[in-house]
C-alpha cells in the first residue's frame, strides 16, 4: 500500500514555516506516497491551499482527518500532544524536534509508540548534506540577521558619495563564523559594509578572507586546537576568553553593527560581548544576537525582544530568524525532508531500516523506547 504522508499546520510560538511545499508534494508523490495537508499549512509562507491541491495533495480542514491512517507525519517543530494522540501506533514523525530541550514532546512520542526522527541530529556527512536542515536554516538566519540589523540601524550600509557629501560605510563585525556567520559576512559585504569577523576555529580564517572580510582572533596554541574532529568549536579556557575579550573589546568599540552566532553543541552559548563592552559602543549601533535562544552571546540580549541600552545601542534578540524569511526557509526545509523521507520509502511503501546510518543517528524514539543516547542521558 502507498505510504501515507501527512502534514499539519504549525501551531507552536507563531511558527511561520511549513514542512511541505507544492514542489515537494510532487516529489513525495513521485516516491509513490499519498500526501494529505491540513488547510492553512502554507499560510505563513504565502502558499495557498489551492497550490497544494493542484500539486496532488488532499487538503483537509481537520487535523484528525489529515492524521487519520498516516504512516509519516512531517513537521517543522515538534508535534503537539493532540497531534501525537491522533497518530496511529508505529507512525513515523520527522521534525526539528529540539529533542534535547523538548522532553515532554519526546516522552509523548515514546509513550505513543511513534518512531520519531529529529532533523537536527542528521549527521553532517557528505551523503546527508541534502538533508542538513541545520545548515539550510542557519544560512537563511545569517542573511536575515544582517537585514534585521540594517532595518534597526538609523544609517546606511554602503558608502555613498552624493552632492550633499559622503555617507560612510557601516562597520560590521561578525562573531562566530559557522554556516550562519559566513552568510552574514557575505550579506553585509553585498550591502557595502566594511566587514571583520572572528572565530576560534583556525579553518575559518581563510573562509573569512575569501569573502573579502578581515579576520581578527587570538591565534595562540589553544586556537590552533580549537576545532573538534566533527568540525565544531571546543569550549575555550578562561585564559583564552580573557585574551579574546581584550582583543575584541577594542574592536567592538569602533563597530556600528555586531552580529553574533557563536555556539558550542550541547552547551550554553559563550558570552562574547559583555555589558561593559556594549556600553563602549556608539549610540545607534546595533547588535543582533543569533545565539539568544541558547543563552545568548551578548549580555543583556533577550529572546524575542529588541533591547535599547542606556547608551542607545539596540540589541536585537529575535528568535526563529529563519521564520522571518519563511517562504525560502520552508522551501529549503521541505526539500531536506524529501531527501530524508527517501531513506525510508522503498517502491512506494514504508520500509524502515533502523540500522541505516542517517536514520540511526536521527532516531529519537522507536518501539516505545528513547533510542537516542544523548537524549536518554
Ligand atoms: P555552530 O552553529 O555550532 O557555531 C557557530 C560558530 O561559532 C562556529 O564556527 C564556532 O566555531 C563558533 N564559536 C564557538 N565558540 C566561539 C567563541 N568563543 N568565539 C568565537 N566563535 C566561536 O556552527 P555550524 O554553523 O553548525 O558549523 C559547525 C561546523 O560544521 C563547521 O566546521 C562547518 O563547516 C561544519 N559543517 C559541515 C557540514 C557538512 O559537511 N555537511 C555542513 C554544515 C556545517
Amino acid at each position: 500500500m502507498a505510504v501515507a504522508i501527512a502534514v499539519t499546520r504549525e501551531r507552536r510560538d507563531g511558527e511561520t514555516r511549513c514542512a511541505v511545499t507544492p514542489e515537494t508534494v510532487k516529489k513525495l508523490i513521485a516516491l509513490g506516497a499519498t500526501v494529505a495537508v491540513e488547510a492553512g499549512t502554507g499560510q505563513g509562507s504565502s502558499i495557498p491551499d489551492a497550490d497544494y491541491a493542484e500539486a496532488g495533495a488532499r487538503v483537509l480542514p481537520d487535523t484528525h482527518a489529515v492524521l487519520d491512517g498516516a504512516d509519516i507525519l512531517l513537521k517543522v517543530r515538534g508535534p503537539t500532544a493532540q497531534e501525537i494522540s491522533a497518530l496511529k501506533a508505529g507512525a513515523v514523525v520527522v521534525a526539528l524536534l529540539d529533542a534535547h530541550r523538548e522532553a515532554d514532546t519526546v516522552e509523548a512520542l515514546r509513550s505513543a509508540g511513534a518512531t520519531a526522527f529529529a532533523m537536527e541530529f542528521v549527521p553532517r556527512i557528505t551523503r546527508a548534506q541534502v538533508m542538513d536542515a541545520l545548515s539550510s536554516q542557519a544560512n537563511l538566519a545569517g542573511y536575515r540577521a544582517v537585514i534585521e540589523a540594517a532595518n534597526a540601524y538609523g544609517k546606511g550600509f554602503p558608502m555613498m558619495m552624493t552632492a550633499a557629501g559622503t555617507v560612510a560605510a557601516a562597520k560590521c563585525f561578525v562573531m562566530g563564523v559557522g554556516v550562519a556567520g559566513l552568510q552574514a559576512i557575505a550579506t553585509a559585504r553585498r550591502l557595502g559594509a566594511v566587514v571583520t569577523a572572528t572565530d576560534v576555529r583556525p579553518a575559518t580564517k581563510e573562509q573569512v578572507e575569501s569573502l573579502g572580510a578581515k579576520f581578527l582572533a587570538v591565534e595562540d596554541e589553544e586556537f590552533k586546537n580549537a576545532q573538534t574532529a566533527g568540525g565544531y568549536a571546543k569550549p575555550m579556557s578562561a585564559e583564552y576568553q580573557a585574551k579574546q575579550a581584550a582583543l575584541t573589546g577594542e574592536h567592538i568599540k569602533k563597530q556600528d553593527i555586531v552580529i553574533t552566532t557563536a555556539l558550542i553543541p550541547g552547551r550554553a552559548a559563550p558570552v562574547l560581548v559583555t555589558a561593559a563592552q556594549v556600553a563602549t559602543m556608539k549610540p545607534g549601533s546595533v547588535i543582533v544576537d543569533l545565539a539568544v535562544e541558547a543563552g545568548g552571546n551578548v549580555e543583556g540580549s533577550r529572546p524575542g525582544e529588541v533591547v535599547t541600552t542606556a547608551n542607545g545601542v539596540k540589541i536585537v534578540g529575535w528568535t526563529n530568524l529563519p521564520g522571518r524569511i519563511a517562504a525560502d526557509a520552508s522551501a529549503l526545509y521541505a526539500r531536506n525532508l524529501v531527501a530524508f523521507v527517501d531513506l525510508m520509502v522503498k517502491d512506494g511503501a514504508l520500509a524502515l531500516d533502523m540500522d541505516e546510518e542517517i536514520l540511526k543517528a536521527a532516531a529519537v524514539t522507536h518501539g516505545g523506547q528513547v533510542v537516542h543516547e544523548g537524549v536518554r542521558a
